[in-house]
């Protein structure tokens, strides 16, 4: 039972539209005669004949063919027009998208979201403090639950009820019955604004939203042995949820200020040390400085310029216990002022090595003065 009638002419469309304006013009004529909602006599018959117009003006082969044959069917090919025999066949299921689409009114479908988000922060500490731990003050702004009404969103002596029309879901399952079938939809409920809970009268400071916007201060802490850039978690500082629902996480992401002479690499620290020349030579002790303790290291006799002196487990913490290495470079000196005697000394180390050196008039007249 095809129509008699042009598709084009049904659609009201020129017969050069495009597919948007074909769909656009479908979607706004499904509106007007769709038989649920028009009190036209005919409005059945003509839903029908919309229908039939955008499935074969909508698909390209059947168009070609409709236009150059004046029927949508490929020429020779025997068989019935296109009826509602197997509304769930081919070619239906877009005609089903377009006419849900456009009655959707757009978007509003989705349940309004409960739980509040995540909000993240940056706490910066000097590598004194990653090695100790720290405590440190964040200030932020932060949608936090309401303190008027502690996050009902009710105002005093008002009440809070879940949604009679909804009965809490915040959603509305509406059948549509139409000549094609009956069709469930699920629809944000009007009642409520899809929050499921009907509140009256709403808290004056929040409107019924149970939470606002401030600006709050959270103390961080800090585990010793941090690394640069290892997020610290606190559970319950993030946005606040909608009217007393779940508070998201603030994730304060910690930075750690590089030391002026420590270096860090993984839970070790790296640092130079200057190692006088004689116990360099002979060996010994010498101490360094971290963070306001005195380590002890040893060096080895023979030790050269640029050698590594390990102190194991004078490091940084680890965060699973223990601590890394303390790594010295060995930086030998060389003393800037000698002494007649340890000039002395020193050459005759150098006759026994048999190191030429050089000692100019010069230098034997400072030693004389003692410079
Ligand atoms: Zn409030
Ligand atoms: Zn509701």
């Amino acid at each position: 039972m095809p129509s008699t009638r042009d598709y084009y002419e049904v659609l009201g469309v020129e017969r050069e539209a495009g597919a948007d304006e074909i769909k656009k013009a479908y979607r706004s004529r499904a509106r007007d005669v769709h038989p649920d909602t028009s009190d036209h006599e005919d409005a059945e018959e003509r839903f029908k004949e919309l229908n039939e117009a955008y499935e074969v003006l909508s698909d390209e082969d059947k168009r070609a063919n409709y236009d150059r044959f004046g029927t949508a069917e490929p020429q020779g090919f025997p068989g019935g027009g296109y009826g509602y025999a197997d509304p769930f066949g081919g070619g239906m299921g877009d005609l089903f998208s377009v006419i849900f689409e456009g009655m959707a009114g757009g978007g509003g479908r989705q349940q309004v979201r409960a739980e509040g988000r995540d909000m993240s922060a940056q706490v910066v500490v000097t590598l004194d403090e990653a090695y100790s731990g720290a405590s440190k003050q964040v200030t932020y702004n932060r949608v936090a639950p309401c303190a008027t009404c502690e996050g009902t969103g009710a105002a005093e002596g008002g009440t809070v009820t879940t949604c009679p029309t909804c009965q809490g879901s915040g959603q509305v399952a509406t059948a549509r019955r139409t000549f094609l079938g009956t069709f469930q939809s699920v629809a944000p409920c009007d009642h409520c604004g899809a929050t499921g809970t009907v509140i009256d009268p709403p808290c004056p400071t929040c409107g019924s939203q149970g939470r606002v916007q401030t600006r709050e201060t959270v103390v961080v802490e800090v585990p010793a042995g941090v690394y640069d850039g290892q997020p610290v978690t606190i559970p319950g500082k993030g946005e606040a949820g909608l009217r007393g629902a779940a508070s998201g996480s603030l994730i304060a992401t910690v930075r750690v200020r590089p030391h002026d002479f420590l270096h860090r690499e993984g839970d070790d620290l790296h640092a130079q040390a200057g190692i006088p020349m004689t116990i360099a030579a002979l060996g010994g002790e010498i101490s360094v400085p971290v963070f306001g303790d005195s380590i002890t290291v040893k060096v080895p006799a023979a030790t050269q310029n640029g050698d590594s002196l390990t102190v194991r487990g004078s490091g940084m913490p680890r965060q699973r216990g223990g601590q890394g290495d303390l790594v010295v470079h060995a930086n030998v000196t060389v003393p800037r002022k000698l002494t007649k005697e340890q000039r002395k000394l020193l050459e005759q180390l150098a006759g026994t090595m048999g190191d030429v050196t050089s000692h100019s008039k010069l230098d034997r007249v400072r030693d004389w003065l003692g410079l």
